[in-house]
């Protein structure tokens, strides 16, 4: 489900994501989240670098802040697994039309990228975590994901998509036990998404 605006914050400072990192940390301090939000909204300009409203900003941000807890509650577990696959948006892929030569399969249903394009997210993705031993899914939406998950048995899952597409997941993965470690578009808007490279690459 997409959000009802779009971001992109391929421009927002690092610092901005270590202080993500850090209130992610303290999430238990209810009382003073929203204050501390407001604040790293203003001290990172992410208005500025988003055009988006407070309000907006808070949604994107509250998320950003619920899937790195997560991420950091599942990571033990998910270091132990052995089986794992990577889930990819179908739209992190360079091109969305006919120019993206990925073969769909609709009994899965995920493309398969054939790398014609070096600087395509999706291509550089399948290499980094083919090599290490993980079965790699492009899927046209999220509601795929239960779909493939209920016909295998992985035990680890990475998930790259906007916040509001994790956020969807996450009970579904608690209820199979699969350990998910998430990695948010850093732009959304559903054609020429982007995520962090190194992110994934530490996160696999
Ligand atoms: S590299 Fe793969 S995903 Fe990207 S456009 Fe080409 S076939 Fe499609
Ligand atoms: S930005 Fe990508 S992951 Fe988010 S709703 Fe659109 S297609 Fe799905």
């Amino acid at each position: 489900m997409p959000y009802k605006f779009t971001f992109d914050l391929s421009k927002a400072p690092h610092f901005f994501f270590t202080e993500i990192a850090t209130v992610s940390y303290q999430k238990g301090m209810h009382k003073t989240l929203i204050k501390k939000l407001q604040e790293i909204i203003v001290r990172c300009r992410i208005q500025e670098a988003t055009g988006l409203n407070l309000s907006d900003s808070l949604v994107l941000i509250q998320d950003l802040i619920d899937l790195q807890a997560v991420n950091m509650m599942e990571r033990s577990k998910f270091l132990q697994t052995k089986k794992r696959a990577l889930f990819l948006s179908h739209c992190t892929r360079k091109y969305l039309d006919g120019r993206c030569k990925a073969v769909f399969n609709s009994d899965i249903p995920s493309y398969s990228c054939v790398h014609c394009s070096k600087d395509c997210l999706v291509s550089q993705s399948d290499y980094l975590a083919k090599e290490r031993g993980y079965d790699v899914y492009v899927v046209p939406g999220g509601s795929c994901i239960p779909k493939i998950l209920k016909n295998t048995n992985y035990e680890g899952v990475v998930g790259i998509a906007c916040g509001e597409e994790m956020r969807v997941l996450e009970p579904f993965l608690n209820t199979l036990k699969v350990a998910g470690q998430a990695i948010p578009l850093l732009k959304n808007g559903c054609a020429n998404t982007v995520f962090n490279m190194e992110t994934l690459e530490k996160t696999l």
